[in-house]
């Protein structure tokens, strides 16, 4: 709810004002039981700040996190220990956050031994947990090096998941996997989803990778939410121009669908510095006089479908 992440900008040599680089500018969202919410934009956007601010990795700045109804924003690690384990997160890239010196089912016994798991049951939990995500006991013994990326990111999943979590933030979980071994990912993910009720945060640069996965998307540029709906809106009517922009970009198979290509002017702006108005006035086609002048506020113009921009 109203979620803000100021970092303070380093002062210049003559110092002056305080500044901030304003990373998460007043990001709300609600994600349902059991659904798979997409977050997409570029890198800089925001993203993985939020999910780091809701797997209180990071504290924000403003507003609050709530969990199953209760407000967690505020609580301490000690306060927060019990209901930790109910979300998890999986990471971008496996190998750097696998521990290099431990062996494989030493990294998926580490959460079971930090939350109190019964010491002659965590053999076989692990076990458990390596068929589950496709692996064997065999690779128990094995150290991370020697396996390869789609195998260490089943790693990575099997430890998010020892602990029984309800809530998994997968930050760009495929991104640094070749494309062949991407979807096979996908489809793990959406497997364990069912099997395990399980309910996740889909993190992601590109539309395509969400868009198999994802029942709802939420589209971030420049620290805030610019448009958020269910997928099958998204995709087939998407309304804010950064979202048709980022979509025309997506290869669709038959190519007389083929969407009209928008081609964006320049790179995103820093965030240290972000453009008056409209944020994202700089690059759109259709800006007029106002995109610079007024902010334009996230507004639901039909069910669950919220949008920011003038054009609406
Ligand atoms: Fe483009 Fe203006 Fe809409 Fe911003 S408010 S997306 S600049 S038309
Ligand atoms: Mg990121």
């Amino acid at each position: 709810k109203n979620l803000k992440k100021y970092f303070p900008k380093k002062k210049g040599l003559l110092g002056g004002n305080k500044s901030y680089v304003k990373a998460v500018d007043d990001v709300s969202f609600t994600i349902r039981k059991g659904e798979t919410l997409g977050l997409v934009g570029e890198s800089g956007c925001g993203k993985s700040t939020t999910g780091r601010m809701l797997m209180k990795l990071l504290d924000p700045t403003e507003g609050q996190i709530l969990f199953e109804g209760q407000d967690i924003t505020g609580l301490s690690d000690n306060q927060i220990r019990t209901i930790r384990k109910e979300f998890q997160m999986v990471f971008q890239d496996p190998y750097a956050s696998l521990n290099p010196r431990m062996k494989v089912g030493e990294i998926i016994e580490e959460p079971l031994i930090v939350h109190g798991y019964p010491k002659e049951k965590r053999q076989e939990r692990v076990l458990h947990l390596l068929e589950v995500v496709g692996l064997s006991a065999y690779h128990a013994d094995r150290y991370p090096h020697e396996f390869s990326g789609g195998q260490r990111q089943r790693v990575g999943i099997a430890r998010a998941l020892a602990v029984n979590p309800k809530l998994i933030i997968a930050d760009e979980p495929v991104s640094a996997l070749d494309v062949s071994i991407q979807s096979q990912i996908l489809n793990l993910l959406k497997d364990l989803q069912e099997e395990f009720e399980l309910t996740y945060l889909f993190i992601a640069h590109d539309l395509s990778v969400v868009e198999h996965i994802s029942d709802r998307v939420g589209v971030m540029y420049l620290g805030k939410i610019v448009e958020l709906t269910d997928k099958e809106t998204l995709y087939k009517e998407p309304l804010h121009p950064y979202t048709k922009a980022l979509l025309s970009a997506v290869p669709i198979p038959n190519p007389r669908l083929k969407r009209e290509r928008i081609l964006l002017k320049g790179d995103i702006p820093s965030p240290s510095n972000p453009p008056s108005g409209c944020t994202f006035h700089t690059r759109c086609p259709f800006a007029t006089e106002e995109c610079s002048k007024k902010v334009p506020k996230l507004k639901e113009i039909a069910k669950g479908h919220f949008v920011s921009c003038h054009l609406y």
